[in-house]
Protein backbone atom coordinates (compact mmCIF):
# COMPACT_ATOMS: atom_id res chain seq x y z
CA UNK A 1 0.00 0.00 0.00
CA UNK A 2 0.99 3.51 -0.47
CA UNK A 3 2.49 5.13 2.56
CA UNK A 4 0.89 8.37 1.99
CA UNK A 5 -2.34 6.37 1.95
CA UNK A 6 -0.93 4.59 5.25
CA UNK A 7 -0.62 8.08 6.76
CA UNK A 8 -4.26 9.15 6.06
CA UNK A 9 -5.94 8.48 9.40
CA UNK A 10 -9.73 7.90 10.19
CA UNK A 11 -9.98 11.71 11.31
CA UNK A 12 -8.25 13.51 8.04
CA UNK A 13 -11.20 11.24 5.82
CA UNK A 14 -14.19 12.10 8.13
CA UNK A 15 -13.50 16.04 8.25
CA UNK A 16 -12.60 16.07 4.43
CA UNK A 17 -15.93 14.12 3.64
CA UNK A 18 -18.53 15.93 1.33
CA UNK A 19 -21.37 14.34 2.82
CA UNK A 20 -22.70 15.32 6.40
CA UNK A 21 -21.33 12.62 8.72
CA UNK A 22 -21.87 12.00 12.93
CA UNK A 23 -19.69 9.97 15.18
CA UNK A 24 -21.72 8.50 18.29
CA UNK A 25 -21.20 6.36 21.30
CA UNK A 26 -24.04 3.12 21.27
CA UNK A 27 -25.51 5.39 23.88
CA UNK A 28 -26.70 7.70 21.46
CA UNK A 29 -24.20 10.86 22.35
CA UNK A 30 -22.20 12.61 19.96
CA UNK A 31 -18.28 11.75 19.99
CA UNK A 32 -17.73 13.77 16.41
CA UNK A 33 -19.69 15.65 13.87
CA UNK A 34 -17.53 16.72 10.67
CA UNK A 35 -17.68 20.35 8.85
CA UNK A 36 -20.79 19.43 6.91
CA UNK A 37 -22.51 17.96 9.55
CA UNK A 38 -22.32 20.87 11.27
CA UNK A 39 -22.87 23.21 8.81
CA UNK A 40 -26.28 21.73 7.68
CA UNK A 41 -27.26 21.22 11.64
CA UNK A 42 -26.41 24.63 12.20
CA UNK A 43 -24.07 24.15 15.15
CA UNK A 44 -20.26 24.20 15.88
CA UNK A 45 -18.29 21.51 16.77
CA UNK A 46 -17.80 22.17 20.14
CA UNK A 47 -22.06 22.23 21.04
CA UNK A 48 -22.31 18.99 18.77
CA UNK A 49 -19.76 16.65 20.83
CA UNK A 50 -21.54 15.38 23.91
CA UNK A 51 -25.41 15.93 22.09
CA UNK A 52 -27.82 13.10 22.39
CA UNK A 53 -28.82 12.23 19.34
CA UNK A 54 -32.30 12.63 19.90
CA UNK A 55 -32.01 15.97 20.89
CA UNK A 56 -31.37 16.49 16.31
CA UNK A 57 -34.57 15.12 16.07
CA UNK A 58 -38.19 16.42 15.65
CA UNK A 59 -39.94 15.90 19.36
CA UNK A 60 -43.09 13.84 17.50
CA UNK A 61 -40.61 11.07 15.96
CA UNK A 62 -37.99 10.87 19.01
CA UNK A 63 -39.98 7.94 20.43
CA UNK A 64 -40.01 6.00 17.47
CA UNK A 65 -36.04 6.89 17.14
CA UNK A 66 -35.55 5.20 20.02
CA UNK A 67 -37.29 1.92 18.82
CA UNK A 68 -35.51 1.89 15.79
CA UNK A 69 -32.06 2.57 17.77
CA UNK A 70 -32.98 -0.54 20.50
CA UNK A 71 -33.85 -2.50 16.73
CA UNK A 72 -30.28 -0.91 15.43
CA UNK A 73 -28.05 -1.79 18.91
CA UNK A 74 -29.66 -5.16 18.86
CA UNK A 75 -28.33 -6.55 15.53
CA UNK A 76 -25.62 -4.12 14.64
CA UNK A 77 -25.52 -4.10 10.53
CA UNK A 78 -24.72 -1.68 7.81
CA UNK A 79 -27.98 0.27 6.28
CA UNK A 80 -27.38 2.12 3.59
CA UNK A 81 -29.36 5.34 2.66
CA UNK A 82 -31.71 3.55 -0.09
CA UNK A 83 -33.37 1.55 1.70
CA UNK A 84 -35.64 4.61 3.33
CA UNK A 85 -34.09 5.23 6.22
CA UNK A 86 -35.38 8.64 6.90
CA UNK A 87 -35.51 10.86 10.09
CA UNK A 88 -36.97 14.25 10.14
CA UNK A 89 -34.03 15.96 12.31
CA UNK A 90 -34.14 19.81 13.84
CA UNK A 91 -31.26 22.35 13.26
CA UNK A 92 -29.84 25.17 15.84
CA UNK A 93 -33.05 27.33 14.64
CA UNK A 94 -35.85 24.30 14.96
CA UNK A 95 -36.49 24.69 11.56
CA UNK A 96 -37.00 20.23 10.31
CA UNK A 97 -35.15 19.05 7.96
CA UNK A 98 -36.35 15.29 5.93
CA UNK A 99 -32.49 13.66 6.20
CA UNK A 100 -31.68 10.33 4.53
CA UNK A 101 -29.62 8.30 6.88
CA UNK A 102 -27.41 5.24 6.98
CA UNK A 103 -25.92 3.95 9.43
CA UNK A 104 -22.74 1.69 9.80
CA UNK A 105 -21.01 0.13 13.64
CA UNK A 106 -17.30 0.36 13.69
CA UNK A 107 -16.52 -1.97 16.45
CA UNK A 108 -13.06 -1.05 18.12
CA UNK A 109 -11.98 -3.73 21.31
CA UNK A 110 -15.00 -3.33 23.51
CA UNK A 111 -16.99 -0.52 22.23
CA UNK A 112 -19.34 -0.03 19.54
CA UNK A 113 -19.51 3.53 17.76
CA UNK A 114 -22.33 3.91 15.34
CA UNK A 115 -21.00 6.08 11.88
CA UNK A 116 -24.25 8.04 10.56
CA UNK A 117 -24.02 9.65 7.27
CA UNK A 118 -26.85 11.67 6.16
CA UNK A 119 -27.89 13.95 3.42
CA UNK A 120 -30.96 16.09 2.95
CA UNK A 121 -33.68 14.19 1.15
CA UNK A 122 -34.77 15.27 -2.09
CA UNK A 123 -38.17 13.93 -1.81
CA UNK A 124 -39.07 17.14 0.52
CA UNK A 125 -40.65 19.80 -1.97
CA UNK A 126 -42.33 16.97 -3.45
CA UNK A 127 -43.63 15.55 -0.81
CA UNK A 128 -44.49 18.58 0.71
CA UNK A 129 -46.12 19.61 -2.60
CA UNK A 130 -48.15 16.40 -2.85
CA UNK A 131 -49.25 16.92 1.02
CA UNK A 132 -50.63 20.09 -0.17
CA UNK A 133 -52.03 19.18 -3.09
CA UNK A 134 -53.68 16.07 -1.55
CA UNK A 135 -54.99 18.30 1.42
CA UNK A 136 -56.83 20.34 -1.28
CA UNK A 137 -57.94 18.00 -3.05
CA UNK A 138 -59.53 16.19 -0.02
CA UNK A 139 -60.87 19.83 1.52
CA UNK A 140 -62.84 20.07 -2.19
CA UNK A 141 -64.32 16.38 -2.26
CA UNK A 142 -65.10 16.98 1.67
CA UNK A 143 -66.99 20.22 0.51
CA UNK A 144 -67.76 18.70 -2.32
CA UNK A 145 -69.86 15.80 -0.59
CA UNK A 146 -71.01 18.01 2.25
CA UNK A 147 -69.05 16.16 4.56
CA UNK A 148 -67.67 17.22 8.03
CA UNK A 149 -64.93 15.60 9.79
CA UNK A 150 -64.44 14.72 13.43
CA UNK A 151 -61.71 13.18 15.38
CA UNK A 152 -62.49 12.12 19.36
CA UNK A 153 -59.71 11.78 21.62
CA UNK A 154 -61.06 9.35 24.16
CA UNK A 155 -57.99 9.80 26.66
CA UNK A 156 -58.60 13.82 26.51
CA UNK A 157 -62.19 13.17 26.29
CA UNK A 158 -62.74 16.08 23.64
CA UNK A 159 -63.67 16.28 19.87
CA UNK A 160 -61.94 18.37 17.24
CA UNK A 161 -64.43 19.15 14.49
CA UNK A 162 -64.12 21.07 11.43
CA UNK A 163 -66.56 24.00 10.50
CA UNK A 164 -69.09 22.21 8.67
CA UNK A 165 -69.24 19.98 12.22
CA UNK A 166 -69.28 22.95 13.84
CA UNK A 167 -72.17 24.72 11.57
CA UNK A 168 -74.37 21.22 11.45
CA UNK A 169 -74.09 21.43 15.72
CA UNK A 170 -75.13 25.03 15.54
CA UNK A 171 -71.64 26.12 16.93
CA UNK A 172 -69.67 28.74 15.52
CA UNK A 173 -66.36 29.75 17.46
CA UNK A 174 -64.27 26.93 19.13
CA UNK A 175 -62.28 24.01 17.00
CA UNK A 176 -63.02 21.13 19.96
CA UNK A 177 -65.58 20.42 21.97
CA UNK A 178 -65.86 18.24 25.05
CA UNK A 179 -67.68 14.96 24.53
CA UNK A 180 -70.44 15.72 26.67
CA UNK A 181 -70.88 19.33 24.39
CA UNK A 182 -71.36 17.32 21.26
CA UNK A 183 -73.91 14.73 22.33
CA UNK A 184 -76.09 17.93 23.90
CA UNK A 185 -76.87 17.92 20.57
CA UNK A 186 -78.17 14.38 19.67
CA UNK A 187 -81.53 13.81 19.88
CA UNK A 188 -82.14 11.75 23.01
CA UNK A 189 -84.17 9.28 21.43
CA UNK A 190 -80.99 8.63 19.60
CA UNK A 191 -77.99 9.09 21.99
CA UNK A 192 -78.08 5.52 23.24
CA UNK A 193 -78.30 3.81 19.97
CA UNK A 194 -75.55 6.06 19.05
CA UNK A 195 -73.26 5.37 21.57
CA UNK A 196 -73.91 1.43 21.31
CA UNK A 197 -72.53 1.94 18.14
CA UNK A 198 -69.40 3.76 19.81
CA UNK A 199 -69.38 1.08 22.31
CA UNK A 200 -69.02 -1.56 19.75
CA UNK A 201 -66.24 -0.22 17.99
CA UNK A 202 -64.11 0.32 20.85
CA UNK A 203 -64.26 -3.06 21.66
CA UNK A 204 -60.58 -4.43 20.70
CA UNK A 205 -62.18 -7.36 18.97
CA UNK A 206 -63.95 -5.41 16.63
CA UNK A 207 -63.00 -4.24 13.44
CA UNK A 208 -63.48 -0.89 15.01
CA UNK A 209 -65.77 0.38 12.39
CA UNK A 210 -68.34 2.71 13.24
CA UNK A 211 -71.65 3.51 11.50
CA UNK A 212 -74.55 5.35 13.38
CA UNK A 213 -77.56 7.48 12.07
CA UNK A 214 -78.87 9.85 14.27
CA UNK A 215 -80.49 13.48 15.14
CA UNK A 216 -79.14 16.38 15.52
CA UNK A 217 -80.71 19.36 17.30
CA UNK A 218 -79.64 22.88 16.06
CA UNK A 219 -79.53 24.80 19.80
CA UNK A 220 -80.02 27.91 18.28
CA UNK A 221 -82.67 27.39 15.70
CA UNK A 222 -84.28 24.02 17.14
CA UNK A 223 -83.86 22.46 13.61
CA UNK A 224 -83.51 18.93 13.16
CA UNK A 225 -81.42 17.04 11.03
CA UNK A 226 -79.81 13.75 10.39
CA UNK A 227 -76.72 12.63 10.30
CA UNK A 228 -75.26 9.73 8.64
CA UNK A 229 -71.53 9.20 10.70
CA UNK A 230 -68.83 6.47 10.25
CA UNK A 231 -65.60 5.98 11.53
CA UNK A 232 -63.16 4.22 12.85
CA UNK A 233 -61.92 3.49 16.03
CA UNK A 234 -57.83 3.24 16.50
CA UNK A 235 -56.27 1.41 18.95
CA UNK A 236 -53.13 1.56 20.78
CA UNK A 237 -51.63 -1.56 22.52
CA UNK A 238 -54.43 -2.91 22.62
CA UNK A 239 -56.84 -0.02 24.05
CA UNK A 240 -58.71 2.47 22.01
CA UNK A 241 -57.27 5.95 21.96
CA UNK A 242 -59.05 8.23 19.08
CA UNK A 243 -62.28 7.68 16.30
CA UNK A 244 -61.58 9.22 12.96
CA UNK A 245 -64.67 9.59 10.83
CA UNK A 246 -67.08 12.11 8.87
CA UNK A 247 -70.75 13.12 8.84
CA UNK A 248 -73.15 13.89 6.10
CA UNK A 249 -76.42 15.69 6.44
CA UNK A 250 -78.96 12.99 5.14
CA UNK A 251 -82.25 15.06 6.02
CA UNK A 252 -83.26 15.02 2.77
CA UNK A 253 -82.35 11.69 1.61
CA UNK A 254 -84.73 10.54 5.13
CA UNK A 255 -87.72 12.72 4.05
CA UNK A 256 -87.69 11.43 0.34
CA UNK A 257 -87.47 7.69 1.87
CA UNK A 258 -90.37 9.03 4.39
CA UNK A 259 -92.27 10.07 1.36
CA UNK A 260 -91.70 6.73 -0.42
CA UNK A 261 -92.07 4.60 2.17
CA UNK A 262 -95.75 6.09 2.84
CA UNK A 263 -96.47 6.04 -0.82
CA UNK A 264 -95.49 2.15 -0.76
CA UNK A 265 -97.77 1.34 2.25
CA UNK A 266 -100.72 3.34 0.52
CA UNK A 267 -100.29 1.27 -3.29
CA UNK A 268 -99.62 -1.70 -0.71
CA UNK A 269 -103.29 -0.96 0.70
CA UNK A 270 -104.85 -0.17 -2.41
CA UNK A 271 -103.82 -3.34 -3.63
CA UNK A 272 -105.14 -5.24 -0.75
CA UNK A 273 -108.35 -3.64 -1.04
CA UNK A 274 -108.20 -4.81 -4.91
CA UNK A 275 -106.93 -8.26 -3.92
CA UNK A 276 -109.78 -8.53 -1.33
CA UNK A 277 -112.69 -7.12 -3.51
CA UNK A 278 -111.45 -9.89 -6.75
CA UNK A 279 -111.48 -12.35 -4.07
CA UNK A 280 -114.35 -11.16 -2.78
CA UNK A 281 -116.26 -11.03 -6.53
CA UNK A 282 -114.52 -14.48 -7.74
CA UNK A 283 -116.62 -16.53 -4.45
CA UNK A 284 -119.52 -14.19 -5.50
CA UNK A 285 -119.20 -15.38 -9.83
CA UNK A 286 -119.07 -19.28 -8.35
CA UNK A 287 -122.00 -18.89 -5.92
CA UNK A 288 -124.26 -17.10 -8.03
CA UNK A 289 -125.33 -19.34 -10.25
CA UNK A 290 -126.02 -22.50 -8.22
CA UNK A 291 -127.57 -20.06 -5.41
CA UNK A 292 -130.23 -19.27 -8.39
CA UNK A 293 -130.33 -22.62 -9.59
CA UNK A 294 -131.54 -23.58 -5.95
CA UNK A 295 -133.39 -21.00 -5.60
CA UNK A 296 -135.08 -22.20 -8.43
CA UNK A 297 -135.49 -25.76 -7.33
CA UNK A 298 -136.76 -24.90 -4.16
CA UNK A 299 -139.85 -22.47 -5.74
CA UNK A 300 -140.94 -25.33 -7.76
CA UNK A 301 -141.20 -27.41 -4.40
CA UNK A 302 -143.15 -24.44 -2.60
CA UNK A 303 -145.11 -24.34 -5.63
CA UNK A 304 -146.43 -27.71 -5.71
CA UNK A 305 -146.40 -27.65 -1.89
CA UNK A 306 -149.05 -25.21 -2.48
CA UNK A 307 -150.87 -26.52 -4.67
CA UNK A 308 -150.80 -29.90 -3.36
CA UNK A 309 -149.73 -30.84 -6.82
CA UNK A 310 -146.31 -32.34 -6.09
CA UNK A 311 -145.30 -36.32 -6.70
CA UNK A 312 -142.85 -37.42 -4.80
CA UNK A 313 -140.99 -38.49 -8.01
CA UNK A 314 -140.55 -34.67 -9.03
CA UNK A 315 -140.07 -33.38 -5.02
CA UNK A 316 -136.95 -36.10 -4.77
CA UNK A 317 -136.40 -34.80 -8.51
CA UNK A 318 -135.99 -31.13 -7.16
CA UNK A 319 -134.34 -32.13 -3.97
CA UNK A 320 -131.44 -34.11 -5.68
CA UNK A 321 -131.06 -30.79 -7.81
CA UNK A 322 -130.58 -28.72 -4.59
CA UNK A 323 -128.03 -31.37 -2.87
CA UNK A 324 -126.44 -31.52 -6.18
CA UNK A 325 -125.92 -27.54 -6.97
CA UNK A 326 -124.79 -27.33 -3.04
CA UNK A 327 -121.81 -30.07 -3.34
CA UNK A 328 -120.91 -27.88 -6.40
CA UNK A 329 -120.85 -24.75 -4.53
CA UNK A 330 -118.91 -26.71 -2.13
CA UNK A 331 -115.99 -27.93 -4.76
CA UNK A 332 -115.99 -24.43 -6.75
CA UNK A 333 -115.19 -22.43 -3.82
CA UNK A 334 -112.43 -25.64 -2.73
CA UNK A 335 -110.87 -25.22 -6.28
CA UNK A 336 -110.70 -21.09 -6.02
CA UNK A 337 -109.24 -21.16 -2.71
CA UNK A 338 -107.06 -23.02 -4.13
CA UNK A 339 -106.19 -21.63 -7.11
CA UNK A 340 -105.85 -17.88 -4.93
CA UNK A 341 -103.51 -19.49 -2.99
CA UNK A 342 -101.24 -20.32 -5.63
CA UNK A 343 -100.95 -24.25 -4.33
CA UNK A 344 -99.43 -26.72 -6.92
CA UNK A 345 -101.54 -27.33 -9.66
CA UNK A 346 -102.34 -30.99 -10.36
CA UNK A 347 -102.69 -31.80 -13.48
CA UNK A 348 -103.26 -34.72 -15.71
CA UNK A 349 -103.70 -36.66 -19.47
CA UNK A 350 -107.16 -35.51 -19.91
CA UNK A 351 -109.21 -36.49 -23.17
CA UNK A 352 -110.40 -32.80 -24.21
CA UNK A 353 -113.81 -34.34 -25.58
CA UNK A 354 -114.69 -35.99 -22.11
CA UNK A 355 -114.14 -32.24 -20.58
CA UNK A 356 -116.15 -30.47 -22.91
CA UNK A 357 -118.76 -32.95 -22.82
CA UNK A 358 -118.85 -32.80 -19.08
CA UNK A 359 -119.17 -29.01 -19.28
CA UNK A 360 -121.59 -29.02 -21.89
CA UNK A 361 -123.35 -31.44 -19.06
CA UNK A 362 -123.19 -28.88 -16.51
CA UNK A 363 -124.51 -25.86 -18.88
CA UNK A 364 -127.61 -28.03 -19.13
CA UNK A 365 -128.67 -29.17 -15.09
CA UNK A 366 -128.17 -24.99 -14.79
CA UNK A 367 -131.06 -24.86 -16.79
CA UNK A 368 -129.23 -23.18 -19.94
CA UNK A 369 -131.17 -26.02 -21.71
CA UNK A 370 -131.81 -24.34 -25.01
CA UNK A 371 -129.33 -24.20 -27.49
CA UNK A 372 -127.69 -26.75 -29.99
CA UNK A 373 -124.25 -27.64 -29.15
CA UNK A 374 -122.12 -28.85 -32.43
CA UNK A 375 -119.07 -30.36 -32.19
CA UNK A 376 -116.03 -30.37 -34.55
CA UNK A 377 -113.67 -32.93 -32.88
CA UNK A 378 -110.33 -33.59 -34.97
CA UNK A 379 -109.65 -37.19 -35.02
CA UNK A 380 -106.86 -39.15 -33.26
CA UNK A 381 -106.55 -35.97 -31.16
CA UNK A 382 -103.40 -37.03 -28.44
CA UNK A 383 -104.52 -35.97 -24.70
CA UNK A 384 -103.76 -32.42 -23.34
CA UNK A 385 -102.26 -32.02 -19.74
CA UNK A 386 -104.41 -30.21 -17.34
CA UNK A 387 -106.11 -29.66 -14.49
CA UNK A 388 -109.86 -30.91 -16.05
CA UNK A 389 -112.08 -29.21 -13.21
CA UNK A 390 -110.23 -26.02 -13.76
CA UNK A 391 -110.51 -26.66 -17.90
CA UNK A 392 -114.18 -27.25 -17.13
CA UNK A 393 -114.96 -24.53 -15.32
CA UNK A 394 -113.79 -22.55 -18.20
CA UNK A 395 -115.89 -23.98 -20.70
CA UNK A 396 -118.97 -23.68 -18.66
CA UNK A 397 -118.23 -19.97 -18.34
CA UNK A 398 -118.12 -19.92 -22.20
CA UNK A 399 -121.36 -21.64 -22.88
CA UNK A 400 -123.20 -19.41 -20.26
CA UNK A 401 -121.61 -16.36 -21.50
CA UNK A 402 -122.96 -17.47 -25.22
CA UNK A 403 -126.26 -18.48 -24.01
CA UNK A 404 -126.83 -15.36 -22.25
CA UNK A 405 -125.33 -13.08 -24.98
CA UNK A 406 -127.95 -15.56 -27.56
CA UNK A 407 -130.87 -14.50 -25.61
CA UNK A 408 -130.48 -11.34 -25.99
CA UNK A 409 -131.32 -11.05 -29.52
CA UNK A 410 -134.14 -13.65 -29.27
CA UNK A 411 -132.47 -16.11 -31.58
CA UNK A 412 -134.73 -18.58 -32.96
CA UNK A 413 -131.58 -21.51 -32.81
CA UNK A 414 -128.98 -20.58 -30.39
CA UNK A 415 -126.26 -23.03 -32.29
CA UNK A 416 -122.92 -23.04 -30.11
CA UNK A 417 -119.58 -24.69 -32.14
CA UNK A 418 -116.72 -26.42 -30.87
CA UNK A 419 -114.11 -27.36 -32.17
CA UNK A 420 -111.04 -29.18 -31.00
CA UNK A 421 -107.92 -29.28 -33.38
CA UNK A 422 -104.04 -29.21 -33.16
CA UNK A 423 -101.55 -26.21 -34.13
CA UNK A 424 -99.22 -27.33 -37.18
CA UNK A 425 -95.60 -27.61 -35.80
CA UNK A 426 -97.04 -26.74 -32.19
CA UNK A 427 -97.47 -28.96 -29.67
CA UNK A 428 -100.66 -27.63 -28.80
CA UNK A 429 -104.74 -28.29 -28.74
CA UNK A 430 -106.92 -25.34 -29.81
CA UNK A 431 -110.28 -25.15 -28.74
CA UNK A 432 -112.21 -22.52 -30.52
CA UNK A 433 -115.76 -21.72 -29.07
CA UNK A 434 -117.90 -19.85 -31.13
CA UNK A 435 -121.95 -18.46 -31.04
CA UNK A 436 -124.22 -17.33 -33.70
CA UNK A 437 -125.12 -14.44 -31.16
CA UNK A 438 -124.42 -10.67 -31.61
CA UNK A 439 -120.88 -10.79 -30.67
CA UNK A 440 -119.51 -7.46 -29.42
CA UNK A 441 -117.60 -4.51 -31.41
CA UNK A 442 -113.81 -4.02 -30.87
CA UNK A 443 -114.15 -1.47 -28.07
CA UNK A 444 -116.15 -4.12 -25.48
CA UNK A 445 -113.46 -7.09 -26.85
CA UNK A 446 -110.62 -5.15 -26.03
CA UNK A 447 -111.75 -5.01 -22.41
CA UNK A 448 -114.01 -8.31 -21.72
CA UNK A 449 -110.95 -9.66 -19.54
CA UNK A 450 -110.61 -6.62 -17.69
CA UNK A 451 -112.02 -8.23 -14.22
CA UNK A 452 -115.33 -6.60 -13.01
CA UNK A 453 -115.86 -5.71 -16.80
CA UNK A 454 -119.55 -6.24 -17.61
CA UNK A 455 -122.58 -4.97 -19.90
CA UNK A 456 -125.00 -7.49 -17.58
CA UNK A 457 -127.26 -6.07 -15.34
CA UNK A 458 -126.55 -8.69 -12.84
CA UNK A 459 -123.27 -9.49 -14.24
CA UNK A 460 -119.83 -9.59 -11.72
CA UNK A 461 -117.32 -9.18 -14.96
CA UNK A 462 -115.09 -11.75 -13.19
CA UNK A 463 -115.93 -14.73 -15.64
CA UNK A 464 -113.56 -13.92 -18.46
CA UNK A 465 -110.87 -12.73 -16.36
CA UNK A 466 -111.01 -15.87 -13.97
CA UNK A 467 -111.01 -18.20 -17.20
CA UNK A 468 -107.71 -16.39 -18.46
CA UNK A 469 -106.21 -16.80 -15.24
CA UNK A 470 -107.09 -20.45 -15.19
CA UNK A 471 -105.69 -21.21 -19.14
CA UNK A 472 -102.55 -19.92 -18.24
CA UNK A 473 -102.01 -21.32 -15.16
CA UNK A 474 -102.43 -24.64 -17.70
CA UNK A 475 -99.25 -23.70 -19.57
CA UNK A 476 -101.96 -22.16 -22.57
CA UNK A 477 -103.78 -18.89 -23.38
CA UNK A 478 -107.10 -17.63 -24.33
CA UNK A 479 -108.35 -14.60 -26.45
CA UNK A 480 -111.20 -13.76 -28.63
CA UNK A 481 -111.17 -13.14 -32.42
CA UNK A 482 -112.71 -9.69 -32.01
CA UNK A 483 -113.29 -10.18 -36.28
CA UNK A 484 -116.05 -12.22 -36.08
CA UNK A 485 -119.18 -11.10 -38.20
CA UNK A 486 -121.38 -13.61 -37.05
CA UNK A 487 -121.24 -13.91 -33.12
CA UNK A 488 -118.42 -14.17 -30.78
CA UNK A 489 -115.50 -16.48 -31.23
CA UNK A 490 -113.10 -17.76 -28.10
CA UNK A 491 -109.93 -19.18 -28.48
CA UNK A 492 -107.84 -21.38 -25.80
CA UNK A 493 -104.93 -23.47 -25.85
CA UNK A 494 -103.53 -26.18 -24.04
CA UNK A 495 -100.60 -28.08 -23.80
CA UNK A 496 -100.10 -32.02 -24.97
CA UNK A 497 -100.05 -35.00 -22.30
CA UNK A 498 -96.56 -36.45 -22.01
P1 LIG B 1 -120.00 -11.44 -16.80
O1 LIG B 1 -120.50 -12.64 -17.51
O2 LIG B 1 -120.26 -11.44 -15.33
O3 LIG B 1 -120.39 -10.14 -17.45
P2 LIG B 1 -117.49 -12.12 -18.04
O4 LIG B 1 -116.09 -11.72 -17.67
O5 LIG B 1 -117.75 -13.56 -18.18
O6 LIG B 1 -118.39 -11.48 -16.92
O7 LIG B 1 -117.85 -11.37 -19.36
C1 LIG B 1 -117.55 -10.01 -19.54
C2 LIG B 1 -118.36 -9.40 -20.67
O8 LIG B 1 -117.91 -9.91 -21.93
C3 LIG B 1 -119.82 -9.70 -20.65
O9 LIG B 1 -120.51 -8.82 -19.78
C4 LIG B 1 -120.19 -9.46 -22.10
O10 LIG B 1 -120.37 -8.08 -22.37
C5 LIG B 1 -118.98 -9.90 -22.85
N1 LIG B 1 -119.14 -11.26 -23.43
C6 LIG B 1 -118.58 -12.39 -22.95
N2 LIG B 1 -118.90 -13.43 -23.73
C7 LIG B 1 -119.70 -12.97 -24.73
C8 LIG B 1 -120.34 -13.56 -25.87
N3 LIG B 1 -120.25 -14.86 -26.13
N4 LIG B 1 -121.06 -12.73 -26.65
C9 LIG B 1 -121.14 -11.43 -26.41
N5 LIG B 1 -120.55 -10.81 -25.36
C10 LIG B 1 -119.83 -11.57 -24.53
Amino acid sequence: MNSAVKNLNFRTVFDAAADAMLLTENTGHIVLANPTAQQLLGYSADEMKGLAIEMLIAPRYRKQYRYYQRLFLNRPVKRSMSVGNELIALNRDGKEILLDISLSPIKTGQQLFILILFTIANRRLDTEDALRSSEERLRLAKQAAGLGIFDYDFKRNIIYWDRQMRKLWGKHSEKTVSYEEFVAAIHPEDREARQAAIDKAMDPNSNGEFKAQYRIINPINGVERWISARGRVYFEAGYPHRLIGVTRDVTEQRNIQKKLQVHRNETENILKQQVAARTASAIAHELNQPLAAISAYSEVVLHALQNDSFSADNLKRALEGCVAQAQRVGRSLHELLAFLQKGELMTERSNLTDVIHGALSIVYNDGYGRFHPILHLQQNLPAVQCNRTQIQKVLVNLFRNAIEAMRNIDFPILTITTTVQTVNDEDVAVVIVQDNGPGFDQVVAKRIFEPFFTTKPSGIGMGLSISRALIEDNGGQLWVDSDAKTGAKFHFTLPFGP
